[in-house]
């Protein structure tokens, strides 16, 4: 597996998503299929955090086009990830600007 970021600055590398994120909510995932992207989300959320910190050394932060569900937003919160759906002061930011 490649780990890439969308964004990487001084300080900081950011993975940019636009997804629906109701289809990666373990909560209303219906299929196996959609349970499995959910997990493999996670894991992959989890390995660019742990790359940027101990490799970068840098924060890894979250920026959603999409409104973040609380589902997911508890989660992050509990895996350390900051989050930013639309309110970041990021310019030009591709996931939270237009
Ligand atoms: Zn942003």
């Amino acid at each position: 597996m490649q780990i890439r970021f969308s964004i990487e600055t001084a300080t900081k590398l950011v993975e940019a998503k636009a997804i629906a994120w109701p289809m990666f909510d373990p909560a209303q995932a219906r299929s196996l299929e959609e349970q499995d992207y959910t997990m493999l989300l996670k894991q992959v959320l989890v390995i660019q955090k742990q790359i940027a910190k101990e490799v970068a050394q840098k924060e890894f932060q979250l920026h959603s086009k999409h409104k973040i569900p609380q589902e997911w937003k508890n989660w992050l919160s509990t895996e350390q990830i900051p989050f930013f759906d639309g309110d970041c002061k990021d310019a030009p930011c591709p996931a939270c600007a237009e």
